[in-house]
């Protein structure tokens, strides 16, 4: 009996869960990732996100014929390739681990279930991450992930018999070259990261090895946190790593620190990862945040301004921080965590935009984008109803606190190249202004920013509670904002 591995958001042969169960079958193998046009063309993805699965499958394919065999890929929805494979083979089992992400996803898995089970076929879905199906609560999350991580990390299978590829159609091939038919938007990406389960463990190791020393006091700053974060959120979001693994080689770092501040940056960096499974975990108990706002009462009162995200997502707003942040993004697919809030804030706060069009083209263009990740920080930027917290953010005094001296702005944004340091930020009040090619702010962000405030006050006298006002621990004003105040 053939075993078919379908690879989807976990494109690495250690610590594989569906291949080692297939492989201790001992029979043929067909390790396979299936393009769907309906979730490549109906979702957030782009091309940057395909040219990272490109690069992660075509380092599988070395890491399989190393061991003897081969990994196939193709393009078509799942039903459709199933039923090619079972014309062709005949009854096949077919091992994947779970994927937590968007409704549709969701809606696939549930039709493939279906159509293995029409046919008296077995399906073996596997844990992915330590994210259990069905809603959790905190307790019992933290219990699952904890067994669930500290299980001993599976090595690769010493050897693989895979099937061969004449007795399959042609278009179940061993070609990368084929996804570069498969057209979606966005923009391609130069100098990012590139995919492969091998440079997924050089980035853990050269973070363990000593970039993480100054972890935490870097974590805002937009240039030095390029180099002092992990770097690894590409490879967890398309699987090149395994949670595990990283995990478990984390807490052997930790137990191994001479110094307690180096410990200290390695628990701050470990805690990032548990979160990473919380957040998927909230998408898998609320799937439906990735289309709908979680607050009905907040969102309709936004226009779809169109000058407005244009200017937005060209990195043209005449603001420095923002147009820098919204550059970098697009050049490199990264952004650390407190740009990325701040883009998005700006977007639905200060212009005022609805929230949906802003999160999906950022989606887009972060080359780590995951569902669950990405709409849970949506929900806590955007939405006071279900995290009970909006960040609203100045610009200016969020660029003379992280990027002092405009190094991030100037290297981002050249037309302020010359612009002396006192006036990178506001560059519109330097004499020369005039003679930049540059743009002027977008928005007055101060009466912007006000409008804001007294839109969430009228949602609290309509009957729903604006709290309170706090400055978090870096003092960025925050606005306490609870809707289900009774
Ligand atoms: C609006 C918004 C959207 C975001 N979208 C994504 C996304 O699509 N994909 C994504 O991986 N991260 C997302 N983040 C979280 C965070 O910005 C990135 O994980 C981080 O910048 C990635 O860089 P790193 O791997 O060097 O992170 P590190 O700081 O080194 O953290 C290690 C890992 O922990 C996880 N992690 C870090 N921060 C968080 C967090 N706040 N919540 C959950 N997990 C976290 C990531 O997997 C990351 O790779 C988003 C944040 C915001 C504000």
């Amino acid at each position: 009996m053939l075993h078919v591995v379908w690879y989807k958001r976990d494109l690495r042969i250690g610590d594989h869960r569906p291949l080692q169960e297939a492989w201790r079958e001992k029979e043929p193998i067909l390790p396979l990732y299936v393009a769907e046009p309906s979730i490549w063309q109906e979702s957030e993805l782009s091309i940057r996100h395909l040219q990272f699965v490109k690069e992660s499958l075509e380092d599988l394919q070395g890491a399989f014929e190393r061991l003897g065999g081969s990994m196939f890929v193709t393009i078509a929805e799942m039903e459709s390739v199933l039923g090619t494979i079972y014309e062709s083979v005949g009854p096949f089992t077919l091992h994947a681990h779970e994927e937590n992400g968007t409704p549709v996803t969701y809606e696939r898995d549930k039709r493939v279930r279906q159509w293995m089970k029409d046919r008296g076929l077995l399906f073996h879905e596997y844990q992915h991450c330590g994210v259990v199906r069905g809603e959790r609560s905190e307790e019992l999350f933290k219990k699952d992930w904890k067994e669930f991580i500290e299980t001993p990390v599976m090595n690769a299978p010493d050897s693989i018999l895979t099937l061969d590829q004449e007795i399959l159609p042609s278009t179940i091939t061993t070609n990368m070259d084929t996804l570069l038919r498969f057209k979606i938007g966005g923009y391609r990406i130069k100098y990012g990261q590139q995919g492969g389960e091998g440079l997924a463990h050089e980035t853990l190791e050269s973070f363990l090895d000593g970039r993480f020393t100054r972890y935490k006091e870097e974590l805002a700053n937009p240039l030095a946190s390029t180099n002092t974060c992990s770097r690894l959120s590409p490879y967890l979001a398309f699987g090149n790593i395994s949670m595990r693994q990283v995990v478990q080689l984390t807490k052997e770092a930790i137990e191994q620190c001479d110094k307690s501040d180096d410990k200290k940056q390695l628990k701050a960096f470990n805690s990032k990862l548990e979160e990473h499974c919380r957040s998927i975990q909230w998408i898998e108990d609320h799937p439906q945040f990735a289309c709908n706002s979680g607050n009905p009462t907040f969102d309709p009162s936004r226009d779809v301004w169109q000058e407005g995200f244009e200017r937005w997502s060209r990195g043209e707003t005449g603001f420095p921080i923002i147009d820098a942040a919204m550059r970098a993004l697009i050049k490199t697919g990264w952004l650390n965590f407190r740009s990325r809030a701040m883009l998005l804030s700006f977007a639905c706060h200060t212009l005022r935009m609805n929230w949906k069009e802003p999160a999906d083209y950022l989606a887009g263009l972060f080359v780590d984008y995951e569902p669950g990740i990405h709409y849970k920080q949506v929900h806590l930027v955007v939405s006071p109803e279900s995290m009970k917290r909006v960040c609203l953010y100045d610009p200016i005094k969020e660029g003379k606190k992280h990027d002092p001296e405009g190094r991030f702005v100037r290297q981002y944004v050249p037309e302020l190249k010359h612009v002396p340091d006192s006036y990178i930020h506001e560059p519109w009040k330097y004499d020369g202004f005039f003679h930049l090619d540059y743009y002027g702010p977008i928005v007055d962000v101060g009466k912007a920013n006000r409008h804001v405030r007294a839109r969430m006050a009228d949602v609290e006298s309509s009957g729903d509670g604006l709290k309170k006002k706090e400055a978090d621990k870096e003092g960025n004003e925050q606005i306490v904002f609870d809707l289900f105040t009774e």
